[in-house]
């Protein structure tokens, strides 16, 4: 098939964003005080090529919390640091059918695989990369992130501090994780750049183009640089597919047939492997935490171009 041209992309991504600009539905979330004073009609739809040209519409240079939009990069960091069978064996790869934020998965079996796209395998995850202290630790992370953007990433300060003052739930993950004995750091570090992940300021294009670096199969389109092996790319991509919008995850898949991820900010990012990324942001969410506009303009632009990844007709 071949790739739409540019004048297509453009129309598409205009299209989507007109289509579903006037949906009110989903609830901007508010167990993270920062983000409930997000303007919950700021509406972003961008695509980033592999070939680094970047098409978007509405307020696509606004900077938001990526959240759980940056757990793949963090999975990714942790295959490139420590690989595969470490992923599979220490934290796991099955979806767990449950809110992003559930404790039962960890108490009830214990030692249940867990998946680095829900909060209890993502902390895992950040405890287990290979760093000295939280300082260097974080400063890896902000690092990846920002090879996979192409520019500098900064801390949202006041999403950080509203992130770390509540978060009592992610407290609980972690000291439950810490009792079963699967971080691989204390609990405080863990949290600390967990929470520092989470409050990333990233734009619908910044966040297209750190998709289009895993579509590309880890170089990034507009700075050539690569920051991911290829080799890893699939994994990263399989788990965004099966546990990327958590208990949507199955009708995503079911309605979509791409691999995404979302995160509270209401950031979604959806890859095409070898093609492009789509990203679509707005902050009213869908009662698992995914943005409905953002679902919506993604699913739209998936049908326009044909995109679904297991699509034979
Ligand atoms: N920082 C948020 C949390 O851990 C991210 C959750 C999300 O985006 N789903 O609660």
């Amino acid at each position: 098939l071949a790739l739409a041209g540019a004048r297509d992309l453009q129309a598409v991504v205009d299209e989507a964003f007109t289509a579903y600009r006037g949906v009110d539905d989903g609830e901007v979330a508010t167990y993270i005080p920062a983000l409930a004073e997000a303007d919950p009609d700021h509406f972003a739809v961008a695509i980033a090529t592999v070939s680094g040209e970047v098409f978007s519409a509405g307020d696509s240079n606004r900077t938001f919390a990526i959240m759980s939009a940056a757990k793949p990069f963090t999975l990714a960091l942790l295959l490139q640091q420590q690989g595969p069978d470490f992923v599979f064996e220490h934290i796991g790869v099955e979806p767990t059918g449950l809110p992003f934020n559930a404790l039962s998965n960890i108490e009830d079996p214990p030692l249940a695989p867990l998946n680095p796209m829900v909060n209890a395998g993502a902390i895992t995850a950040v405890s287990l990369l290979q760093a000295e202290s939280a300082g260097q630790r974080w400063t890896l992370l902000q690092n990846w992130y920002s090879a996979f953007a192409g520019e500098p990433l900064e801390l949202m300060d006041n999403v950080y501090r509203s992130v770390s003052e509540g978060g009592y739930r992610n407290r609980a993950v972690a000291d439950l994780l810490q009792l079963h004995d699967r971080l691989g750091a204390s609990p405080a570090e863990t949290l600390e750049v967990y929470n520092r992940q989470s409050s990333v300021g990233v734009t619908a294009k910044q966040l297209a183009v750190m998709g289009a670096t895993l579509a590309s199969g880890g170089s990034n389109p507009l700075t050539g640089q690569r920051v991911l092996s290829p080799e890893l790319i699939d994994e990263v991509l399989a788990v965004m597919m099966t546990s990327g919008f958590y208990d949507e995850s199955g009708w995503w898949a079911y309605t979509t047939g791409l691999p995404a991820k979302s995160g509270v900010g209401g950031g979604v990012v959806a890859i095409v492997p070898g093609r492009m990324a789509i990203v679509g942001y707005s902050p009213r969410l869908s009662p698992a935490g995914n943005s409905v506009r953002g679902l919506l303009a993604v699913q739209h632009i998936a049908r326009e171009l044909r995109l679904n990844l297991f699509r034979t007709a």
